[in-house]
């Protein structure tokens, strides 16, 4: 990594200032970095700024396989990375898998796709067969990542590479909470070859995030909506664009005619995932009245299965929180819906004898929207459960929300569950499936409300990092030169063209 970057991950740099980062589990020292100061990271996007020409003239097919070398070498590396990830965060195995696999086959469908999503298109201009147009891709410069804990691979590179691919160089900034894998992927891109000044990362904390929006030419945040709308201000006032991936409160809807069984294990999975510390996390379910006992007798049942531990192993289904802020939330949200009225009947407590934020996982029904629980976004691990007359009520309470990121429906009428899935205000909808659209590297994914700005994703997620182009030759070099844009000639040609462009689409 770049001298900058390295000596502020080690901490040696000018900055004084530092930030211990400990196991969630353990509370070991992992290590500590340094808070840049506002000239490092001026210096981090000018560094970066010097070294995108020559990025971006290397050509998309090159960076192409820039990224697919790198796939190839973090899924070698898998375990040593995943082993960070669990130190940093204190998930799962299944979970740091996931997002080793996430980007090494985004990264591959990146080497397939953006060469030819890149490539200038040729397109009809105003005065067919004298003038020719093309649209070239162009990247925005320097691209800003700022990134949050909760995926410190998945969601802190699942932007930054199409950013890459895309001729853009980039600055890092990712949560105090885990920088080192943010360190340890960004040493595979270099050993892969991207240039080091193409690609750094400044440490530090929030105010280190808002320097980097005052110097880099787009942002893309993933994190918070209250910080997602800071993010949002500081980069308006500078004209740059941006997109944002915030909060969810994501509805799962369970249709009359579901099946019970895949439902419930599909609520269990997609609530708990990650411990719930995830935007695209199952927040809140909708039963219809008629499969409503019996779903609940099977959530119960895969409840009670759960295995939440501090082991190694794809048989741990959950593991333990990343911050005492979220859990403090989490059981704050657990009290108001039992105060306002709702039933745990399954977890809802710390437990401590595994590790300081290890939480059991809660199971409420006869929720309500006047708990917060159904109202605020969940970063823990509940599954909140309401019964509904019918489908109609359903889709109205789950679009009764100011998030709108993602969602799920569970029913055997495949037809019905895409009609309703369009019905739903998310920017992705699961039909009997949860949590496969983010791995679903062709598909844009992303919030629609307060949920976020943009999308990632698909052509959609490279495209967003280009601004397109348009150039125009026109070929009679050799025609008698008028001050008029309308001399007889264009104006003839213009009036034919009008009678062809009602008919013909391509002139
Ligand atoms: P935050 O919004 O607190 O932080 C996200 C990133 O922004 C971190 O790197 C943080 O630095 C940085 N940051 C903090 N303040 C500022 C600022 N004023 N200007 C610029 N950058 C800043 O979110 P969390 O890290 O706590 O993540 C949890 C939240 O993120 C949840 O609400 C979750 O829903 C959302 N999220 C959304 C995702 C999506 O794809 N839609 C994915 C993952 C999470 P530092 O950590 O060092 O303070």
């Amino acid at each position: 990594m770049s001298a900058q970057s390295k000596t502020s991950m080690n901490g040696a740099a000018h900055s004084t200032a530092q930030i211990e980062v400990r196991n969630p589990v353990s509370r070991e020292l992992i290590g500590s970095i340094a808070i840049c100061s506002e000239d490092e990271v001026r210096g981090a996007v000018e560094r970066a700024r010097g070294a995108q020409p020559a990025w971006e003239a290397r050509g998309a097919k090159e960076r192409a396989y820039i990224l697919r070398a790198f796939a190839d070498l973090l899924w070698a590396r898998r375990t040593d990375a995943m082993r960070l990830i669990r130190q940093e965060t204190g998930k799962n195995d299944t979970g740091a898998f996931l997002e080793v696999y996430g980007i090494v086959t985004e990264a591959y469908w990146l080497y397939h796709h953006a060469p030819r999503l890149l490539r200038s298109q040729r397109r009809p201009a105003l005065l067919p067969f004298i003038q020719y147009a093309k649209v070239h891709f162009k990247p925005h410069g320097v691209v800003g990542c700022i990134t949050p804990w909760n995926y410190p691979l998945y969601n802190g590179f699942t932007d930054l590479i199409p950013a890459l691919a895309a001729g853009n160089t980039v600055v890092m900034k990712p949560s105090e909470l885990s920088p080192f894998t943010a360190n340890y992927i960004v040493d595979l891109l270099y050993q892969a070859g991207v240039p080091e000044d193409a690609l750094q990362i400044v440490t530090g904390d929030g105010s280190t995030g808002a320097v980097l929006i005052d110097y880099v030419d787009y942002v893309s945040f993933t994190g918070s909506t209250a910080t997602g709308r800071k993010v949002a201000e500081r980069a308006s006032k500078r004209l740059i664009q941006y997109t944002l991936e915030l909060g969810g409160k994501d509805p799962l809807l369970i249709l009359e005619d579901a099946n019970v069984e895949l439902a419930a294990a599909g609520t269990i999975r997609s609530a708990l995932e990650n411990c719930g510390q995830a935007c695209v996390s199952t927040e809140r379910v909708y039963v219809t009245e008629p499969v409503y006992d019996q779903y609940l007798q099977r959530v119960q049942h895969y409840a009670q299965q759960l295995n939440v531990s501090v082991g190694d192993g794809f048989s741990v289904d959950v593991g333990s929180m990343t911050n005492e802020r979220e859990l403090k939330r989490t059981e704050a949200q657990v009290e108001d819906a039992v105060v306002k009225g709702a039933k745990l009947i399954s977890g809802g407590k710390r437990r401590p004898d595994l590790g300081p934020l290890f939480f059991a996982p809660a199971v409420l029904t006869d929720v309500t929207h006047e708990m917060d629980v159904m109202r605020e976004e969940t970063f823990g691990p509940i599954v909140a459960i309401m019964k509904v007359k019918d489908t109609d009520e359903a889709v109205r309470l789950a679009n009764d929300s100011e998030y709108g990121l993602s969602g799920a429906i569970f029913t055997r009428n495949l037809t019905r569950g895409e009609e309703i899935a369009k019905m739903l205000q998310s920017g992705d909808i699961g039909v009997n499936r949860t949590y496969a659209v983010p791995g679903s590297h062709a598909l844009p994914w992303g919030g629609r409300k307060h949920s976020g700005i943009g999308r990632r994703g698909g052509p959609e997620g490279v495209m967003r990092y280009t601004q397109p182009q348009s150039v125009l030759v026109d070929t009679m070099i050799g025609s008698v030169p008028s001050l008029t844009l309308l001399d007889s000639l264009t104006m003839n040609t213009l009036l034919a063209l009008r009678v062809l462009r009602r008919y013909l689409p391509f002139i």
